[in-house]
């Protein structure tokens, strides 16, 4: 052990009036001493300090290298003693068996988990203060409190703590542990945070009139009222409730959330290989749900009205990847366009010149986003004349393209547009998405 180590240990021993315990002595050095925890490190340190020092003061150093018996002393002045109360309160297991009467509580399902603790505010200050005063670059106390009860809960729970994405995070509040309540263990607290489970996949909605997601009646904000026969809601079935529904029921899910990359006006339907969409299950009692069984089931029950392709697995920021309605999104339609005149098929040809559209913001939507003005590109176009005045138009577009719009020239706001071209007013009658993607 190097000098300046011995040394620091030797000031910070008589900072801490020689009262400092093991655990925190040891902690102050954990950068500079191999051993298997802090409190080893502390007594390893205790033991050179008595080595390196002469006779007189080898009686001030080696007491500390014995069991520290905290009754004899005055308490350690950075943690008031709590690693010792923490010890005690982890080798009898009273902690563990706490947290673990909480997951069985709750019945839960999980295969990892993070352990975070409370302590006293003022403690953890202390604790960096001195870090700082003695310029140390180690670990806080609550990472060393997080650690030695994350070890333990790992043998005892057989499974892994986990830094980036547990499946819970176990609190374990300490705050009144040092009190003097006869039995200190009812002083601590467990809470337990059940993260999110995240389902990926590709939707389709077979008919119109469906949202995508639950839509609040307007009268009563979703309260229930006569004018949604106390449903709360506009619509009665949506996108997102069809397979939430189904996957809650598996999941014992506290509450869904849907995410879907766009979304269709009501009144189009979403064909051909679907629309990307993340489904988000929050508080999952169960997560090791087998997702190929849930397709089926989810799909009997949506069945005729929407469907739910390649569900999988996949991660929190997938959210918001797939919402990025980044310019390479292409997407496809399938229009059906009504015309207050007869047309020709050969004037239809001149449709083929779309592709630069500048479109400002529609008047249906203006009241909810920004008036400005997009340039949108229309990649290709197809036609094909079904009446002498209706004919269905294939359009594969940047996404942010306002179909009904385009067709319709939205009273002069997208230009060019369908009707300016066939000099005639033109309506969409309806709308498909039949291909949503990120293929040029
Ligand atoms: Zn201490
Ligand atoms: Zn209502």
């Amino acid at each position: 052990m190097d000098s300046e180590t011995i040394k620091k240990a030797m000031d910070l021993i008589e900072l801490t009036n020689e009262n400092i315990c093991d655990h925190c002595l040891g902690r102050k050095f954990s950068d500079k001493i191999e051993a298997e925890n802090n409190q080893e490190r502390g007594k390893i340190l205790r033991k050179e300090i008595a080595i390196s020092n002469n006779s007189s003061n080898l009686e001030k150093y080696e007491k500390y290298g014995k069991d520290r018996k905290y009754e004899k002393y005055e308490k350690c002045p950075i943690c008031e003693d709590i690693l010792l109360k923490i010890d005690e309160n982890l080798k009898n297991e009273a902690i563990l068996e706490k947290i673990i009467a909480k997951i069985e509580y709750l019945d839960l399902e999980f295969n990892n988990f993070l352990l975070g603790s409370k302590i006293p505010k003022e403690m953890l200050q202390k604790d960096e203060d001195l870090n700082n005063e003695l310029d140390l670059d180690v670990e806080n106390i609550k990472k060393e409190i997080n650690r030695e009860i994350g070890k333990l809960l790992e043998k005892k729970l057989q499974k892994e703590v986990e830094f980036e994405n547990p499946d819970i995070v176990i609190m374990v509040d300490l705050n009144n542990i040092l009190k003097t309540n006869p039995n200190p263990i009812d002083e601590v607290k467990v809470r337990i945070q059940i993260n999110p489970i995240f389902i990926e996949g590709r939707y389709l909605k077979l008919i119109r009139g469906i949202p995508q997601t639950k839509w609040p009646c307007r009268k009563c904000k979703g309260r229930g009222c006569k004018d949604c026969n106390d449903t709360g809601k506009m619509y009665e079935e949506s996108v997102e409730e069809l397979i939430s529904e189904i996957v809650l029921k598996n999941s014992y899910g506290r509450s869904a959330k849907f995410h879907g990359a766009g979304r269709e006006d009501i009144d189009v339907r979403m064909l051909g290989t679907g629309r990307p969409f993340v489904l988000e299950i929050k508080e999952p009692k169960v997560r090791n749900l087998n997702l190929e069984k849930i397709a089926i089931e989810v799909n009997e029950h949506s069945a005729g009205k929407t469907q739910y392709n390649d569900l999988k697995f996949t991660y929190r920021n997938r959210k918001a990847e797939i919402k990025v309605s980044s310019p390479d999104t292409y997407k496809t339609y399938r229009a059906l366009v009504e015309c207050d005149q007869e047309v020709e098929e050969d004037k239809l040809e001149k449709l083929q010149t779309l592709n630069i559209i500048k479109q400002q913001t529609p008047q249906r939507v203006a009241h909810r986003r920004a008036d400005k003005i997009r340039t949108r590109e229309v990649k290709n176009i197809s036609t094909n004349l079904i009446d002498s005045k209706t004919f269905e138009l294939i359009i594969k577009t940047q996404g942010g393209l306002y179909i009904k719009e385009l067709i319709s020239s939205d009273d002069g706001r997208s230009k060019p547009s369908v009707s300016e071209l066939l000099e005639l007013k033109a309506i969409c009658k309806e709308l498909d998405v039949i291909e949503v993607g990120n293929d040029r």
